[in-house]
């Protein structure tokens, strides 16, 4: 993808927050803009401390519970995806609000998104073997990403 391109898509998923935000009565203030170009820009599904580390080189006073509040926010109206995990870490994903597969890697914590294919057939599978009606799910593959593969 160029960066042209890319830099189109963020500023489209920023604009439709914006909207979101305002048919929900919501005010957009700078910090909370700042909160969520930082989002919806970030590649690596950061933890609320890295937005934050992130917004602070402009809003130098901002402070870690207005991340926390912008981000609760934007859980509020389904607009961010939230993964958390057993140790009560949690990471975010901007730009793929709704469910989807993840993989995560467990020496350096990066997370990416994998495109598969065989997801629709798997969830099938799964209510046909079962009767069950789901209408979520969390799908996550732990392993070494490439480049801490590169290092072993
Ligand atoms: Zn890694
Ligand atoms: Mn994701």
């Amino acid at each position: 993808m160029s960066a042209k391109h890319q830099d189109l898509e963020i500023q489209t998923r920023i604009d439709h927050i914006l909207a979101r935000l305002r048919e929900e009565g919501f005010r957009v203030t700078p910090q909370r803009l700042a909160v969520l170009e930082v989002l919806a820009a970030s590649e690596n599904h950061p933890s609320v401390e890295a937005i934050y580390d992130q917004v602070r080189r402009r809003f130098s006073t901002i402070s870690l519970a207005t991340v926390y509040k912008t981000i609760s926010l934007l859980k509020e109206i389904h607009e961010v995806l939230e993964l958390g995990f057993a140790d009560r870490s949690s990471r975010y994903d901007g730009h793929k609000p709704y469910p989807h597969p993840h993989l995560i890697c467990t020496r350096c914590g990066r997370i990416q998104d994998p495109e598969l294919s065989s997801l629709e057939e798997l969830t099938r599978e799964a209510t046909t073997q079962t009767g069950f009606e789901i209408v979520t799910h969390r799908l996550d593959f732990f392993g070494l990403c490439n480049d801490c593969r590169c290092e072993e």
